[in-house]
């Protein structure tokens, strides 16, 4: 398989403020996605979309019916496609058809699919209701614009950015506005985007003055023959992409600020370690069965200048492959470099067969520790699931038989 930090063998469709990009060759690259079954996500709260139509059955017991007031969004064929392509899709339905357990690829109309996260991490229950309803709305928007691009027939590296950046302008959130500090009272940022259609990826670490780490990183994949910049140098790269700059100032938040004053104080008194969670992610199935993973974050708080984690490392903290999943993390970035957790997702996927939900479940609870944090993981049948050991990880999930949900906690 070619690997492309180019398009030059993509050709390029303009819809309306969307560019998609199809192979010239009209080549398929459906993969053949195994069964995949999803119970944690069964707790995430329902939420209200535009219309309403009938839910598709489900076949997990443990999961709650969907919400009457959840509902399908339309799910076309994306207009760009080629004709010559329409026989493989044809196959991609009738393999999910004949999937036997997973919540989603019961479905024969699943065809996009796409998990949101916003950091997981001791989240308390006692958040003022102003506060939790903030975070809900947030993640909502987020999910919603996702959603609206899947259903439209965007790619899924176009969806997965959009969504990222959405998320990296919420000052709620720790990557881009929001971003936690560093222990010199600074922002440094990392971010990393994957091509699940041919492992093409990119990434930037320990930024200062990109408004948007997740454009970044997506020229970087783009535009050099590299894959991950840093410091200085991502600095002079964002300089000549001429992408949008910012005063570190700007990602300043009197929240992180609180935050960064207590963890110094509980550091001092070497009670606590560095923590501050609220990273952001997203992976996505399009309707051709693309897959597509990014991942922005601040860090952790208090982190020494120069610290780099998880996220911008590929296969650590992000990572996609058409034939086995997407995969974005979040947590303790140094546990989930020691263990690649995002490329064991997809080792799981690719050698033992496992589901993303079962594979997500054995890292997250049993190789991990409590606490250490989450993932979520969309595998290529569009089954999702979303599995963390802290007490939260902010997080939404949606497909197109009309699955539309948003939750911060484990049911009671
Ligand atoms: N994993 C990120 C890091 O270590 C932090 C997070 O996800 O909260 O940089």
């Amino acid at each position: 398989m070619a690997l492309r930090n180019d398009f030059l063998d993509y050709g390029v469709w303009s819809q309306a403020d969307l560019v998609i990009r199809v192979p010239i060759d009209g080549g398929t690259h459906v993969a053949m996605g195994r069964s995949a079954g999803g119970t944690a996500d069964h707790q995430i709260r329902p939420l209200p979309m535009p219309r309403t139509t009938t839910p598709k059955n489900r076949s997990s017991a443990a999961l709650p019916p969907l919400s009457s007031r959840a509902a399908a969004l339309p799910t076309p064929l994306p207009a760009t496609i080629p004709p010559m392509r329409l026989p493989s899709l044809l196959l991609l339905s009738l393999l999910c058809f004949g999937c036997s357990s997973s919540q989603d690829s019961t479905s024969p109309s699943v065809t996009w699919a796409i998990a949101i996260h916003g950091g997981a991490g001791t989240i308390p229950k006692t958040l003022p209701a102003e506060r939790i309803a903030a975070y809900e709305r947030s993640l909502e928007a987020a999910l919603r614009e996702g959603t609206r691009l899947l259903a439209a027939g965007t790619d899924a590296l176009v969806v997965a950015e959009s969504v990222v950046k959405i998320l990296e302008d919420d000052p709620l959130f720790n990557a881009g506005r929001g971003a936690v500090y560093t222990n010199a009272g600074t922002h440094e940022l990392d971010a990393c985007i994957m091509d699940g259609r041919d492992l093409s990826c990119g990434a930037v670490a320990a930024v200062r003055t990109v408004r948007h780490p997740i454009e970044l990183a997506r020229l970087v994949m783009r535009n050099t023959r590299h894959i991950l910049l840093a410091g200085d140098g991502a600095e002079k790269f964002a300089d000549e992409m001429g992408v949008e700059r910012v005063a570190n100032s700007w990602f300043d938040t009197d929240y992180r600020l609180q935050i960064l004053r207590e963890v110094q104080a509980e550091e001092a008194a070497k009670s606590h370690p560095s923590t501050g969670y609220g990273t952001v992610g997203a992976v996505v199935r399009d309707a051709r069965g693309h897959l597509a993973a990014a991942t922005s974050t601040g860090g952790l708080t208090n982190k020494r200048f120069g610290r780099i984690g998880d996220t911008p490392l590929v296969g650590a903290g992000n990572f996609a492959d058409d034939a086995t999943c997407a995969v974005s993390c979040t947590g303790t970035g140094e546990v989930f470099m020691r263990h690649g957790v995002a490329r064991e997702m997809s080792a799981l996927v690719r050698y033992r067969g496992a589901n993303v939900q079962d594979a997500a479940r054995e890292i997250i609870h049993q190789r991990l520790n409590p606490d250490d944090g989450g993932l979520i993981a969309v595998g290529a049948d569009g089954s999702l699931a979303m599995e963390f050991n802290s007490a939260g990880m902010y997080r939404g999930a949606a497909n197109s038989t009309g699955r539309f949900e948003v939750a911060i906690w484990e049911a009671p």
